[in-house]
């Protein structure tokens, strides 16, 4: 009598049965472009300034509307910013040490030796400035750009080795909106998060 056949080895898989795999959890920022002072047409620094002697502190704003901010570029708006504080404040350069743009890249600012002009008189001693290019009383910004402030915030309090306590807002300096009642309340949210790490 013949020998029924039966069927060995593995068995395929049913694909049809395989439940839908979850969507992926979403990607953190990783990664950030430099933008240099020469790319983005920088124009230099003048002799009215004050060396850093150190960074200890680190203040984050917000650039608040700026003329054309829905119809220029990130790079033409931070080049507006320079020549509105270096040509008609009368200051030695942009106020900024450094700008993160709505493109989630951060822009180069102000020479890292040179104070600051960004938090008020003798508050920029020792005091990195990092400005986000955006209104953010009432929204943040976007995943990409708001990935990047994350992400540079905790990058340079590690290469300063600076406590979270002193990291700012501007508005904890003087009287100001800025950087923006959302990205403060985020910022209070970073703080926090960073703390724990830390303990
Ligand atoms: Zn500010």
């Amino acid at each position: 009598m013949p020998v029924p056949r039966v069927a060995c080895g593995p068995v395929a898989p049913d694909v049809t049965r395989v439940p839908a795999a979850p969507a992926p959890p979403p990607v953190p920022q990783l990664k950030y472009e430099i933008v240099t002072r020469a790319l983005w047409g920088a124009e230099p620094l003048k002799d009215n300034h004050d060396p850093m002697n150190g960074i200890t502190k680190i203040t984050l704003h917000h650039t608040a509307e700026l003329p054309g901010m829905t119809t220029r570029s990130d790079l033409e708006l931070v080049k507006g910013v320079q020549n509105f504080h270096r040509n008609e404040r009368g200051w030695a350069d942009i106020g900024y040490h450094w700008l993160i743009g709505r493109d989630g890249n951060v822009y180069e600012g102000r020479a890292l030796e040179v104070q600051g002009a960004h938090a008020g008189g003798g508050n920029n001693k020792n005091n990195l400035g990092i400005s986000v290019v955006g209104d953010f009383t009432k929204e943040l910004p976007d995943r990409k750009q708001l990935g990047t402030v994350e992400l540079f915030l905790a990058v340079q309090l590690r290469r300063y080795d600076i406590p979270v306590d002193e990291l700012y807002g501007h508005r904890d300096w003087k009287p100001t909106e800025c950087p923006g009642g959302a990205l403060y309340e985020w910022l209070a949210a970073f703080k926090k998060r960073q703390a724990a790490r830390a303990s």
